[in-house]
């Protein structure tokens, strides 16, 4: 099951009071609702690929307005992947869209979410809720980016949602695709709080061990490329003076040079792994790091005057 299904099922779980069952009804409604006009009735039908999302709704339905609606599944076919699950009523249809606010007198569909079903904080949870049910996502946390979303086909029922989710701080946007509009969430840690606000905890638990997972890993992969980029340096300066000490050999022979370059010089060569303690302790008076690093220095700059490109000292 992947982790936006494993989310729903959680979700389908949570138990609401009246108020919330009303709020959370009217954004899945909303959302997966068509009316259909059959010998001058109009018919609703709210079509979900989940089946406990069509047994809430049922349920929902037949709680609050003790309507009984019907239930209509249609078997995966080619075309389709999933079993599409129908939740249609049959009549009553006008009754139940203005009670859950969707319509105004008249059949007047109202465009914005009504204020007082979500006055109280539960209701506003209960219907981020259904609204995540009826059209939600969210990828699972291992992959490459954050992402969660919910696509509706309204333009300002979107505009609402997302106003409505940005009064908790998520940095939610809204974006315009082929089918609708999708309102969506790119932060890892944003993600995390709006599966907290709509009650999600498992989901929100294990998106944290995620994160806090990735998080160590990139510190433990910080790390180990600062001590690379250093081990880098020292083995580039290592190949550096080796081919400066081949050159001086070649144009003035290293039995020539003075007797505390020659030996510096036999020893970088011979130990090319070496580093300059290990050197120093080799030579035979002990010479320090810095001093091995000075005399290293010295045989550059002589490479480099044989160049022709360094300053003569
Ligand atoms: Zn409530």
């Amino acid at each position: 099951m992947s982790f936006a299904a494993q989310t729903k099922k959680e979700l389908t779980m949570i138990e609401n009071g009246t108020c919330c069952a009303l709020a959370e009804l009217s954004a899945m409604i909303r959302m997966s609702g068509t009316l259909q006009l059959s010998k001058q009735q109009v018919m609703m039908d709210i079509s979900t690929e989940n089946a406990a999302i069509a047994r809430r709704i049922y349920s929902y339905i037949k709680q609050l307005f003790q309507i009984q609606a019907e239930l209509v599944v249609r078997r995966k076919t080619r075309l389709k992947k999933n079993n599409v699950y129908m939740v249609r009523l049959p009549e009553n249809v006008e009754h139940v869209l203005r009670q859950l606010t969707i319509v105004k007198e008249g059949f007047q569909f109202s465009d914005h979410i009504d204020k007082g079903l979500i006055k109280k904080l539960c209701c506003r949870k209960a219907y981020l809720r259904g609204a995540f049910l009826a059209g939600g996502s969210v990828n699972n946390p291992v992959g490459a980016s954050y992402h969660l979303e919910i696509s509706s086909m309204y333009e300002e029922h979107s505009r609402s949602l997302c106003d409505l989710m940005n009064k908790y701080d998520l940095n939610a946007r809204v974006i315009e695709r082929k089918k609708g509009f999708v309102i969506y969430i790119k932060e890892g840690e944003k993600i995390i709080d709006f599966l907290n606000l709509i009650g999600a905890h498992h989901a929100l638990f294990r998106f944290e061990d995620v994160l806090i997972m990735k998080d160590m890993r990139n510190s433990v992969n910080r790390i180990v490329n600062c001590e690379t980029a250093n081990l880098n340096k020292t083995i580039g300066a290592a190949l550096r003076q080796a081919e400066n000490i081949r050159l001086l050999d070649e144009q003035i022979g290293i039995d020539n040079l003075p007797l505390k370059l020659r030996e510096v010089a036999r020893l970088r060569l011979l130990h090319p792994d070496s580093n300059l303690k290990e050197i120093g302790d080799m030579l035979d008076d002990g010479t320090s790091k810095s001093g091995v690093n000075h005399r290293l220095r010295k045989l550059d700059e002589m490479a480099e005057q044989l160049r022709g490109n360094g300053a003569i000292k």
